[in-house]
């Protein structure tokens, strides 16, 4: 198959409203979308991924207004998305258009993601557009032109050329439907934000999914997601330090952490002066949590792409991004 990859977004929207299918850059990772009214294009969606069936998509939006066109959005949802949109907030609401994809539930995902010039082009598409993150099902969420090429160029219609993503992990997840609202997937948009508006968000801890019937939970959280190939190892800053220290070059592992420059060697000598390889693509020097969250999936998969056997990756900051960032960390470790 012939892709259009290209930045013309009148080219690519005529796509969408044609059943096609596209795949466009957010904030978080890159999309693969098809129209929301159209479920055999949604369909292909899934078939393309390989994404069990029961996963459902989220619905992509230009603004606050054709989102409450389609769905009970209410007071608290609105206040939401006045405060959190366009941004990395993906909420689950009523649906009210019944026809929109997936028909079989009476809920629909939707966010507005931060580019205007993807916005613009899900307005031309007549949105709104459903997509899940592009990758293949179960492997790390794709966040560069260079990754989404390799694996998509000749798959799908068309590929929209936009801003790269530059948040990393994908967006954060709260459900407005039954008993109580409830975080279902931790994202940059944190639960110490989210409380001042929603109080009552019901936070899961570990374990407390068992406890917790009576709360909605995402079907996506049913599956493995995010994990490279390649064996994950979450260590301490002391642990990431020794196996640094102690590292054996003729070894495919590599390293993704803050701790790189501290580690002194004996006389004073630092890591980065005795090997001369510190700065090759076994090394993923990360500056903040944020830093660590936008580079952590072209990581790995870059890390796979190598064919490395094993990734240390140093824990989170205690602090602003670690939430997100350590849930995508130890689903990575989980599987
Ligand atoms: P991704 O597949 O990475 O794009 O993530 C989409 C996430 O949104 C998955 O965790 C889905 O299960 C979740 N999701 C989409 N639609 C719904 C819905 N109607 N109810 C609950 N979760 C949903
Ligand atoms: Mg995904």
């Amino acid at each position: 198959m012939k892709t259009l990859i290209s930045s013309d977004v009148r080219l690519l929207a005529n796509l969408i409203q044609e059943g096609k299918v596209v795949v466009f850059p957010t904030e978080t990772v890159y999309g693969i979308g098809a129209s929301t009214r159209l479920e055999s294009a949604c369909l292909r969606v899934y078939e393309i991924k390989g994404r069990p069936k029961d996963n459902p998509l989220i619905a992509h939006f230009h603004s606050i207004e054709s989102i409450a066109a389609v769905c009970e959005l209410g007071e608290v949802g609105r206040a939401l998305l006045e405060r959190f949109s366009p941004g990395p907030l993906t909420l689950i609401l009523p649906k009210k258009d019944k026809s929109l994809f997936p028909k079989e539930l009476d809920t629909l995902a939707v966010r507005i993601p931060k580019n205007p010039v993807v916005r613009e082009w899900i307005e031309l598409s007549r949105g709104p557009v459903s997509a899940p993150s592009a990758n293949l099902s179960g492997r790390p969420s794709l966040t560069k032109l260079s990754d989404v090429l390799r694996y998509f160029d000749g798959v799908v219609d068309g590929i929209l050329v936009a801003e790269e993503p530059s948040f990393g992990i994908e967006s954060t997840v709260v459900s407005l439907v039954g008993k109580s609202p409830a975080l279902l997937r931790p994202g940059s948009i944190e639960s110490n934000e989210l409380l001042k508006i929603l109080p009552k968000l019901w936070i899961p801890g570990p374990g407390s999914q068992k406890e917790t019937g009576s709360v909605p939970l995402s079907p996506g959280t049913k599956y493995k997601h995010y994990a490279p190939t390649a064996r994950v190892i979450l260590a301490s800053k002391e642990e990431f330090e020794f196996s640094l220290k102690t590292m054996n070059e003729s070894k495919s592992t590599a390293w993704i952490g803050f701790s790189f420059e501290e580690i002194e060697l004996n006389e004073g000598k630092k890591f980065g002066d005795l090997h001369p390889i510190f700065k090759s693509d076994r090394f993923c020097f990360v500056s903040s949590n944020e830093d660590y969250a936008a580079k952590l999936y072209a990581f790995f998969e870059s890390c796979d792409f190598a064919g490395f056997d094993t990734i240390f990756c140093e824990v989170p900051k205690p602090g602003k991004g670690e939430e997100g960032l350590r849930n995508r960390l130890e689903k990575a470790i989980s599987i």
